[in-house]
């Protein structure tokens, strides 16, 4: 049995590391796959971000005929503000943090900041511009500061460790031997998915873009991880323009606007309140996750009591 378990040991690694070349090889078509041919125009100019204003007049887009995904989607972000993205699962919420990025290009309607179709500047200073916190981070397979520079090549190792801080992530990493030296991935340290996220949270805050898009940042998080999180996030988006999706809808009260989006279209937008007073689609929402939470926290204490 000793001398067959070597083998049989390797082959277990082996396969694991097939399947993750795999893994990341699929993972880098879809990102390829994301941004089928998107070309800078001939002389196109770099964005100049004097405020961070964002309006979305009328877009429409589609990924596939026939299928149209966004229906004439307006809304505007004034200088600083944090507005809300809200609505069921396959909605569009997330299509229009790629139009944003520039992963695809609305068949109609315009994206501007600051007054710049966003189609008519170089990728490179658009992305520049934008934070982005996806749902899921991937992180490189380098070490953990490595992963956090990545927002900003010349950052003084100071300025990485106060990105670590902001984004409550300095505990952590100080608490491994190598510290910010500490290999992340297969072969290294495997984090958690809450620990991941504020690796990406430190990257943004050292990046320090004038906009922001949070696509469900958190919401694979148990709400006491979310909860720190949105802490950071909130102090990140301090100042910036700030685009955020979520599903938890107790994360986004605060926003000066929330856009209930539904099959691709704005069906209600206002503050917390105002949506809540109009008794519909969001108020609807907020019922139900509420009462979703009260039933679970009845659940823990009704265990505890066992
Ligand atoms: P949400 O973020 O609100 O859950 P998405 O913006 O991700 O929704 O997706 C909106 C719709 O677009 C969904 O029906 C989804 O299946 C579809 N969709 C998303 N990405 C693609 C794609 N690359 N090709 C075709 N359809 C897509
Ligand atoms: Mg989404």
């Amino acid at each position: 049995m000793g001398q067959l378990a070597q083998p049989l040991n390797f082959m277990g690694t082996f396969y694991r590391e097939v399947r993750q070349a795999i893994i990341d090889i699929e993972t880098m078509f879809s990102i390829l796959a994301q941004s089928p041919e998107i070309l800078d125009k001939p002389g196109a100019t770099p964005l100049l971000v004097r405020e961070g204003r964002i309006v979305f007049d009328n877009v429409a887009f589609h990924y596939e005929p026939n299928r149209p995904i966004l229906k004439g989607v307006s809304f505007e972000a004034e200088p600083g503000q944090t507005i809300a993205i809200v609505g069921p699962s396959g909605a569009g919420k997330s299509t229009i943090s790629r139009l944003m990025y520039r992963f695809y290009e609305p068949q109609g309607g315009r994206i501007t900041i600051d007054g710049q179709n966003i189609l008519d500047v170089t990728q490179e200073s658009l992305r520049a511009a934008i934070g982005m916190v996806p749902q899921d981070t991937v992180l490189f397979n380098d070490s953990i500061g490595y992963n956090i520079r990545y927002g900003r090549w010349d950052a003084s190792d100071e300025e990485v460790r106060e990105a670590a801080r902001l984004a409550q992530i300095d505990r952590f990493i100080e608490s491994v031997p190598e510290a910010y030296g500490a290999q992340v991935g297969e072969r290294g340290l495997k984090l958690s998915g809450g620990e991941k996220q504020r690796v990406a949270i430190a990257r943004t805050i050292l990046k320090g873009p004038p906009i922001l898009i949070l696509d469900e940042a958190t919401s694979a998080l148990d709400s006491l991880t979310e909860h720190e999180i949105q802490e950071a996030l909130r102090r990140v988006a301090r100042g910036r323009t700030t685009l955020v999706i979520a599903h938890r809808l107790s994360t986004i009260v605060d926003a000066d606007e929330i856009l209930f989006l539904d099959h691709g279209r704005i069906v209600e937008r206002g503050t917390h309140k105002e949506l809540l007073a109009l008794s519909g689609h969001y108020a609807g929402m907020w019922n139900r996750q509420r009462e979703a939470a009260e039933a679970r926290a009845k659940l823990l204490e009704a265990e505890r009591e066992e």
